[in-house]
Formats: structure tokens, sequence, C-alpha cells
């Protein structure tokens, strides 16, 4: 029996009465993680504390769970369980990554963009045909970055960026792809949380993690690495509360994951583009989200929401502003936009719906999601060189029209 964490075991699965974004976002204040939404309620998880301060609100529970309600079925098993042996875990993602590299070394390499709390490596694959834009870690092409699995048991959004940098690889001499490679500067970091990820599959079932795994020193461990970004930090939707699954963290860019991203970001002006993956709900969504205000720059603001609406149609996900949804603050797409400009969005993956199985849906749906998403990957990667051509109804040269004519329609 592996030892199963004292925070996991004083939380609740609850489903609440809520109707908009601003109910939601009261129960986000109050330090709830929202999981799964309806038109009436939603789903998430609190402590009990945090669900005694709900019911103070006044708001009306209508369910009240074990938390282990929401694993979905895999509750026996572990390394990944029987039939989730194709996820990747911590090893397994670094062997599959040097694979890649050895079989792609000319324009592929791997490197280690942080450590974290346990010592683990934050993997980062960099993709450029430029010897030198290798050597240096840098390069002036137009650049794209993905993120993977800041939340641990979201273990689906680190394969999807993998299988990505895997597909580019294997197509690289398809003329469509060969060109992107030629002229954008790519990196893939599929797992930005591997501390938590090990703890979600330490023991004999999902621990539903969500955290990083900074001891706070009080009997509680993590810090939601998606609050701690030091963009309107602290500005609601998350939890000042250690033991909060939204925990943001005694200090903006507390947390050596967090500030690892910020040095990679900030030594790199030439990425235009980021995509940060989540699950679950099939949502796009795109700046701010810790205000309701829209974007104030216009060209802007139309710039992120013809992307959203493009990329919808092709994995016909939900496009919208993130803080539709509820607030969140110290989130990562608000940071990179407010602060760099970047062209931000976070993409939340399937299931829909928590009941076709939530954070723990089956590496059966792996191919498929991977499917839905590739051309939106691939549209992102190719807006690198100038966010703004979204909004041009025609395309300006062959590469961009042969690219259309193959991924966009
Ligand atoms: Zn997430």
């Amino acid at each position: 029996m592996g030892s199963v964490s004292f925070a996991a075991d004083t939380k609740r699965f609850i489903e609440v009465e809520a109707f908009d974004k601003y109910d939601r976002t009261e129960l986000a204040d109050l330090g709830m993680s929202i999981e799964a939404f309806y038109s009436d309620s939603v789903w998430g998880f609190v402590n009990e504390k945090e669900l005694k301060e709900i019911r103070k609100a006044g708001f009306r529970i209508f369910g009240n769970f074990n938390p282990a309600t929401a694993r979905g079925g895999h509750d026996k098993v572990f390394g990944f369980p029987q039939g989730d042996e194709r996820f990747h875990d911590y090893k397994e993602i670094g062997d599959a990554l040097s694979v890649l590299e050895k079989d792609n070394s000319d324009i592929l390499k791997i490197h280690s963009i942080g450590k974290t709390h346990e010592n683990r490596d934050m993997y980062a694959i960099h993709i450029n045909t430029s010897a030198d834009a290798m050597k240096r870690k840098k390069s002036n092409k137009p650049g794209f970055v993905i993120f993977g699995n800041h939340h641990a048991r979201e273990h689906l959004s680190a394969e999807i960026p993998l299988m990505f940098a895997q597909y580019l690889m294997a197509n690289r001499k398809d003329s469509t792809i060969k060109n992107l490679l030629e002229t954008r500067d790519i990196w893939i970091i599929p797992m930005v949380n591997p501390d938590g990820v090990e703890h979600d599959l330490t023991g004999n079932k999902y621990k539903m993690w969500r955290k990083n795994r900074r001891d706070n020193k009080d009997g509680t461990f993590g810090v939601d690495l998606n609050r701690n970004y030091g963009f309107h930090w602290n500005e609601g939707g998350s939890s000042s509360n250690t033991d909060s699954d939204v925990y943001m963290g005694k200090d903006p860019f507390s947390e050596p994951e967090t500030q690892a991203i910020r040095k990679f970001i900030s030594e790199r002006e030439n990425i235009k583009v980021l995509l940060s993956v989540h699950t679950f709900s099939e949502l796009i969504l795109y700046p701010w989200s810790y205000s309701y205000d829209p974007i104030k720059n216009e060209k802007d603001q139309k710039t992120f929401d013809a992307m959203a609406k493009t990329m919808a149609k092709w994995n016909k996900y939900t496009p919208q502003q993130s803080s539709d949804l509820y607030i969140a603050s110290g989130e990562t797409c608000d940071w990179a936009y407010g602060e760099y400009g970047i062209f931000a969005f976070t993409f939340e993956l399937s299931p829909r719906d928590m009941w076709d199985g939530g954070f723990y849906p089956g590496a059966k749906v792996i191919d498929g999601v991977f499917e839905a998403n590739l051309r939106p990957m691939l549209y992102l990667l190719d807006l690198a060189d100038d966010p703004y051509r979204a909004l041009e109804k025609k395309r300006s040269h062959d590469a961009q029209s042969f690219l259309k004519n193959t991924f966009y329609l």
C-alpha cells in the first residue's frame, strides 16, 4: 500500500448551485477548484473548511461526495493502471524524448529548463533547422511554445504536446511541415509539473492531484502553478489557504516551475504564440482570466477571437474569453499576453464532461484528441510569424495558401 496524503483525505467533491460566471467566481474565491459546470450548477473539490464557507455564503449544496467519485473507474491498480499504460510518466516521457532526439539529432534537441522541488527536470523539446540556433538555444525565427501538464492529474495534457513533436518529426520531409520547420523556432515542454504527476501515480490509485509538491510546512503540500504567475496575482479565483486546490503560493512566482517558465519566456523575445494545454471541458480560452473586461487593444482582441473561432471549427471546442467561465488570477496566458504581448491560448481538452471520464478518460481517447487538435496546433505554429494574419481573409504567399489548403479547411 502506498501512503495517501492527509490533504487528499480531507477533500470533498461537491455539486453546488451556480447560475453564471459571477456565482462561479465567488465559489473559486472561496477556494473551490471548479472542474465541471452546467447551466445551474458546478462540480469541484473543496476541503471541509471551504465547504463550510460556501454554505455560509448561502450557496445550496446539491451533492457532497468522497473525492474518489471523480476518479472514474480507476480505483485499483498502479504505474499507470491497466488500460492506461500508453500514458507517459516522468521516466517514460524522458525515454520518449531521448528517442526523438536520437532519430532527429540534426534539428531536435532535449534540454531542461529548470528543476522542480523534488529535483526533477522540466524537459523541453527544441526544434530548429539552424545549427547556430540549436547551439544558442535561441533563434531569430518566429517562435511558438507549447506547455503541458501544469496540473498533475491532467495526464492527457502531456500526451498531446509530445505527440505533436513526434508528428512533426515523422512528417519532416512533407513539404508543408518542412516549410514550417525551416521558418519557425519550436519549443515544447510537455510536463511542467513532473513532481505532481509522479505523486498522482504513487500508491494504489490515482490521487486526483492537481498542484506541484511544495512542502507548505503546515502538513499540506502544493501550490497551484496556474495561479502562481506574477501578473495580477491574487486578484480573485485563487486561495491563500495552503490546503486549497487553487492555492496561489506565498508570492507571485514563488515556485521553481513558474520561475523556470518566466526565465524561459523572458529570454526569448521571438516567441509570439503560446499554447497551454489542460484538461478537461473542450474549451479554447484566451485572456483575460483575471478580469471580466475584454482586452483593451481592439486589434488584439479581434485577433484572439478570430484565432479561437477558427480553431474551434476544427476541434469543435467552445471558444471564449477565459473569465466567461470564472475569474482565475495568476494564470499562464494572462501573464504571457499581459507581460509580453504573446498570443496565448489555453486548451481544455476532452472529454467535454466529467461523466465521460473527467481527468481519467482512459488511453482510448488519446488518438482522437490528438487528431482533433493537430490542425489547431499547426495553425498556431504557422501564425507565429504574424498572428494578425488571422484577421486576413486571403493569405499572402504560396506557402500560406498551400497550408490553408492542406490543413485549414
Ligand atoms: Zn488544468
